[in-house]
Parts: C-alpha cells; structure tokens; sequence
C-alpha cells in the first residue's frame, strides 16, 4: 500500500540515514506525525539551523557558531600538542572525555583503498602545515581510527608532516582493530592518548 505523499517523502529522507532502514523510517515518520505539529516543528527548525547556524572553525575543522571555535579561542588550551583526527565525530568523542587539553586539527578525509589517492589534499595539508607556524607544538597526536582507512590516512599525514620537526605519535592500545574512536568508551580512550606510541620515521 502507498502511503499519502508527504510520509513517503519523510521516510526516504529518514532512509538516509546511516543504519537506518525502511522498517526504522517507516517508525520514526509515524512518531513525528503521532507527535503533533509543534515537535515537528521543532525538529524541523533543528535541522534547518545546523547548517545556518554551523560553519567549521578556520582554525581546526571543529564545528562551531564563532571563529576561531571555543577550543581554538580558549588560551587554557595546551598549545604544543596537537590532537589529528579524520573526522568531527572523532574530535567530540576526545574532547566529551575530558582527556585531552590540546588543540585538534579536523582532517574531514580519510584515505580509502577503494579510491586512487594516495596523499591527503593539498588544502588540508597547507592549513594542517599552518598550525605547526602558528603554534609552539612539540607533539603531534594522530588519532586515525584503527583500520585500514585509518592506517592509510596515518602514513599519508607523516608523508605530509615528514619534514615537521615535531614528535609524532599515534593511539596505541585499547582501541580494537577495526573499531572506531567515535564509539569508544573513556576507559578506551584514555588507555589509548596514555599509551599512545611516538613513531620513529
Ligand atoms: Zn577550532
């Protein structure tokens, strides 16, 4: 049976999103409509101020209302490490643990062996370069998740970062192989900054 225009249209869009399926679409379509008209609203206005509202900071890739974003911007920061993640989820799941007092710089790529390339972007590697003029760092922290994209992404930013006179270390234990830093509990994660390896090129 089709159903009225608007829901189909609500559940396609819902479809979309990662791990979601028809059966959860079909679900959450009904909820927004069982809801009523106001939490529709609301979401609506939600989704439609993220990318009005949002921009990323100049500085690191972060998210944020302002530039630089309030990581940047917050002269508490540790300014001689420099935390290198893939993408923003990453960056918020170290900073929501509370265990990290550096600076990030957000690569927002990753390199995949189902694509050609083998260096990271020209742009992101100039504004990543950028940060090592601009700070008194002494580490560069890269925190690429432990699989095959992130290892690629790994050996790409020490390519790129190779004549950068910093110490390079990268996380270590805890993390499980093919796992991913975005859902890894604080335990994990402080295991693996604490224990994270200097890489020795
Ligand atoms: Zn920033």
């Amino acid at each position: 049976m089709a159903l009225p225009e608007p829901i189909e249209r609500l559940i396609s869009l819902l479809k979309k999103f990662p791990g979601v399926g028809e059966k959860s679409a079909r679900r959450m379509a009904f909820y927004v409509l069982q809801e009523g008209e106001s939490f529709g609203a609301d979401l609506a206005r939600s989704v439609g101020e993220l990318n009005r509202r949002l921009t990323t900071c100049e500085k690191c890739g972060n998210l944020t209302e302002t530039q630089p974003c309030p990581i940047c911007g917050d002269p508490l920061r540790d300014r001689s490490l420099l935390c290198v993640t893939e993408t923003i989820e990453d960056l918020v799941s170290i900073e929501q643990s509370g265990l990290f007092n550096g600076l990030y710089f957000v690569l927002g790529t990753s390199l995949s062996p189902l694509e050609d390339r083998e260096s990271l972007p020209e742009e992101t590697v100039r504004l990543l370069r950028k940060r090592f003029e601009e700070y008194p760092i002494r580490e560069a922290i890269i925190a690429t998740n432990p699989r095959i994209e992130g290892d690629m992404t790994f050996y790409a930013l020490l390519d790129a970062l190779r004549d950068v006179p910093v110490k390079k270390s990268r996380l270590a234990y805890g993390l499980p192989v093919g796992g991913s830093i975005e859902f890894a509990d604080r335990v994990t994660l402080h295991a693996a900054l604490e224990s994270r390896q200097e890489v020795r090129e």
